[in-house]
């Protein structure tokens, strides 16, 4: 393949970008997982996880994507036949059910309209209708990367408390952890799944999953078979900073450098940063006269933004184009959305040029792939960030 000048734009709602400093701190000679130097590092990150999920409890950090640590919660908890209620939210969404469904679980999906958040009310009506109190566990998505739609988990529980159930909360906070506040502890979830290859700005490799008290008395109890993903000995290794097999550890160093650059920024700047630039993003996809595939404005994702293609205009020609012209990817269509969307990603490490030039890549690529639209979308995104940057704190404020 031809070199290609210049980076190319990741711009998709995971993998993100990884900063050169995480590049660096990875880039280092391995270290014998069983020796003292690996015990001080797996100790400094298993601890200094907790703060990004807002939990005191244990992190698990599994060698393995997303996808592991969903399986890993639904095996450690649950026993063959429990039922599970999942919430036909998206894309994601489905494939946890289906995760389930393999496992030899009974998933009872409840119906959503993909463009709104979850409804507490829908799943407090369905535990309500469970008298027997026979759900073991309710799924829920925080952040449905497929939709760019974010649902409030914290109404959530409360449904659930409202109605006395003693259901698990399960949530995948995979696309949102690092770029949406999120709070494991606060809000009473059970177990919280997510991923290193988003807002943590890492490659691809590390599944985690927070737990609660409750969740680690289901597990006591729980019957589904496990091996690789077994909590248990997983959290008896961590206690002296080690793994019952061989961990990631490229991928550990560099998770010690994204807790350290997270919290430099500060986790309420950092979100604040995504909450800017989804609304910049937001602001040039309707100049353009596009239309977002959320439609609650309480609930537009901070770490993507799902576009609705103009009738007639194929999404996947729009992003090869902007591929092959100007070197960006832009994420696909999910699922039942697949040729009629795209995704912007705006998330991780990127700052108000990152954005700008991403955009510029969309209104360019609108025009060469012929796509009815308005021009003037990066102007109206740079409008906005021109007066949101006055209004920002940096941190050589102090504040
Ligand atoms: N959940 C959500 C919300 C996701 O966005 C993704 C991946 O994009 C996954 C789960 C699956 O994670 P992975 O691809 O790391 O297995």
């Amino acid at each position: 393949m031809r070199y290609r000048s210049g980076r190319h734009f990741l711009q998709l709602p995971g993998p993100t970008p990884v900063p050169d400093r995480i590049l660096r701190a990875m880039n280092r000679a391995l270290i014998d997982h069983r020796g003292p130097e690996f015990a001080e590092l797996g100790r400094r990150v298993l601890k200094g996880v907790r703060p990004v999920f807002k939990t005191e409890s244990p992190v698990l950090i599994f060698p393995s994507s997303g996808s592991g640590a969903w399986e890993a919660a639904l095996q450690n908890t649950l026993s063959p036949g429990d039922r599970v209620l999942s919430i036909d939210q998206g894309f994601f969404a489905g494939k946890w059910a289906e995760v389930g469904r393999r496992l030899g679980l009974e998933v009872l999906e409840i119906e959503t309209d993909w463009r709104r958040p979850v409804d507490p009310s829908a799943v407090e009506g369905a535990l309500s209708a469970d008298s027997g109190g026979t759900a073991a566990a309710v799924l829920v998505v925080h952040n449905e990367t497929s939709t760019g739609v974010t649902s409030d988990i914290g109404a959530i529980r409360a449904a659930i408390d409202r109605c006395g159930h003693p259901a698990l909360l399960m949530v995948d906070a995979v696309s949102s952890l690092g770029a949406t506040d999120y709070r494991h502890d606060e809000w009473g979830v059970d177990v919280t799944v997510s991923g290193s290859q988003k807002g943590l700005m890492l490659p691809p490799g590390l599944g985690f999953t927070a737990v609660s008290g409750k969740a680690l008395d289901a597990h006591e109890r729980a019957r589904l078979p496990r091996a690789y993903w077994d909590w248990s000995d997983m959290l008896r290794f961590n206690e002296e900073g080690f793994f019952p097999y061989t961990p990631a550890t490229g991928l550990l160093y560099g998770l010690e450098e994204a807790l350290a650059m997270l919290r430099e920024e500060g986790l309420d700047r950092v979100f604040a940063r995504h909450a800017r630039f989804a609304e910049a993003t937001r602001r040039a996809v309707a100049a353009w006269g596009l239309e977002n595939y959320s439609i609650d404005p309480g609930a537009h994702s901070n770490s993507g933004t799902t576009v609705l293609m103009p009738r007639g205009a194929g999404a996947d020609e729009l992003r090869r184009e902007i591929l092959e012209r100007f070197d960006m990817s832009l994420g696909t269509g999910l699922g039942r959305l697949k040729g009629s969307v795209f995704r912007i990603g705006h998330l991780g490490d990127l700052n108000e040029l990152t954005l700008a030039g991403a955009l510029c890549g969309v209104e360019m690529g609108l025009a060469a792939a012929g796509v009815p639209h308005t021009k003037g979308g990066v102007d109206a995104a740079m409008e906005f960030l021109v007066a949101v940057s006055a209004a920002a704190p940096t941190p050589a404020d102090g504040s």
